[in-house]
């Protein structure tokens, strides 16, 4: 599976056609503040492609994960955050309820003045 998928959320934020407060982008991934903060900086990365989950971002293109982190850490130091956590949920079982691939991205302090786009 790839490219876009209808009534997928993230998909839709991809496309600008939802609105969210998008951080950064780059060819291969945006990041965008999570529209239910559980840190004091808490942004989403998720890959332009469509993939389920994490796992299957890496089997459709290993590359794809690589541009997601680099991301990640750029919003993450942008924020004021040198140093951060990532998560990916995997399965619904493990707290995953959107199925398009995604990084949160969670820091302690939020200083992020303005974006990167
Ligand atoms: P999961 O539970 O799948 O790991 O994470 C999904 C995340 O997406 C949740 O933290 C939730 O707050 C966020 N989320 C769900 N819908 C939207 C939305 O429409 N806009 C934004 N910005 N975040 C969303
Ligand atoms: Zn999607």
């Amino acid at each position: 599976m790839s490219g876009s998928v209808p009534d997928c959320i993230f998909c839709k934020i991809v496309a600008g056609d939802i609105p969210a407060e998008v951080l950064a982008r780059n060819d291969h991934a945006v990041a965008f503040r999570d529209v239910n903060p559980q840190a004091p900086f808490h942004a989403l990365v998720v890959p332009v492609d469509h993939q389920p989950d994490a796992a299957a971002s890496a089997a459709a293109d290993p590359a794809v994960l690589g541009h997601m982190v680099t991301l990640a850490d750029e919003v993450a130091n942008a924020s004021g955050n040198e140093d951060y956590r990532l998560v990916a949920n995997t399965g619904a079982g493990a707290g995953q309820s959107v199925f398009h691939t995604h990084l949160h991205v969670l820091g302690a302090t939020t200083s992020m003045t303005e974006t990167l786009v």
